[in-house]
Parts: structure tokens; sequence; C-alpha cells
């Protein structure tokens, strides 16, 4: 199960994390890894296009290169799903020999979006770092370090996966 914290934005600068890697909360982790919202799918409209929210999460050497190793999967199986994608939407439109610009374009958006959410579906980071609203979304695998983490920047309320929520 996952955990998440909402940090409010103007308390972001101040943010504390327990120390402990994100991954396998291993106390005092050797190592620290930069993480960042940079291109989310739900960037507020409020803010410009690609606003960066970036923390710098502690974690151990061992599981900073599995984070490393498992963003460059992450980006290859993106590219190829996109990939995949193009040619199955080329073999279709040659097949059925659509000429209506904007229902090819429709067909595209609509191929991209379920690519993005089967991508994330394959790939769970430890952490999750969403800018949404007046808000900064940590979605912890961990859910003991998600509760340590917010106590430590004084919120009292985390979110289970159905975002429900639980005094802690
Ligand atoms: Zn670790």
């Amino acid at each position: 199960m996952t955990t998440r914290v909402d940090i409010q934005k103007e308390y972001f600068e101040k943010l504390k994390f327990p120390d402990a890697c994100v991954v396998c909360s291993k106390e005092n982790p050797d190592s620290s890894l930069n993480l960042n919202t940079f291109i989310t799918i739900n960037q507020p409209f409020n803010e410009p296009m690609f606003k960066n929210w970036q923390v710098n999460v502690p974690v151990c050497t061992e599981h900073k290169r599995n984070i490393t190793f498992g963003r460059w999967i992450s980006r290859l199986l993106f590219l190829s799903l996109v990939i995949l994608t193009t040619v199955a939407m080329l073999l279709f439109w040659s097949f059925l020999q659509i000429q209506n610009l904007w229902i090819n374009l429709g067909i595209l958006v609509i191929l991209l979006s379920i690519v993005i959410f089967i991508h994330s579906k394959l790939y769970a980071a430890p952490l999750l770092v969403e800018s949404f609203s007046y808000r900064i979304l940590f979605t912890f695998r961990d859910d003991k370090l998600a509760e340590k983490f917010a106590k430590l920047n004084g919120v009292n309320k985390v979110y289970n996966v159905f975002n429900q929520d639980r005094e802690i």
C-alpha cells in the first residue's frame, strides 16, 4: 500500500525528511537524490508551464543506484510504448483510410493518454512528488516513513490510495 502526505506549498521551503532511505527505510542513509515534479500530467493550471518543485530526499547508496536505473528503464519503457502506439496508429490509419485530421488527432491523444496511464502503473517510484493546486503531494510506498515525514512537517493527517484520510 501507499500513503500520501499533503504539504502546503508555502511550507515547501522548510520541508524536512526523516533520516531514512525512502526505499528500504534504513536509518542514516549515506546518500541523497533530487526528485522533482518536472513534467507531471496533472500540472495545476495556475502554475507556469514546467514549474519545477525539487526536493532532496535521503536514500542509501544501493537504492540510489536502483532508482537511477529504474528511471532509465522507465524512460525506455515509455519510449517503446510511444513507438508501439505510433506504429499501431499508422497501420490502423492506412487500413481504415480515415481522412479527417481531427478524428486522427483525437485517437492519437486518447492512445497516448492510455500509454501514460499504463506506464504510471508499470513503474511505481518509492516516492512520488506531484504538484496539485496549492499543495505538493508526496506518495510514499512505505506507510511508516510517510507517517514519520508527516509528523516531522507538522501534518496530522495522511491519505491512503483511495483518498481516505486517517489521523496519525
Ligand atoms: Zn535503501
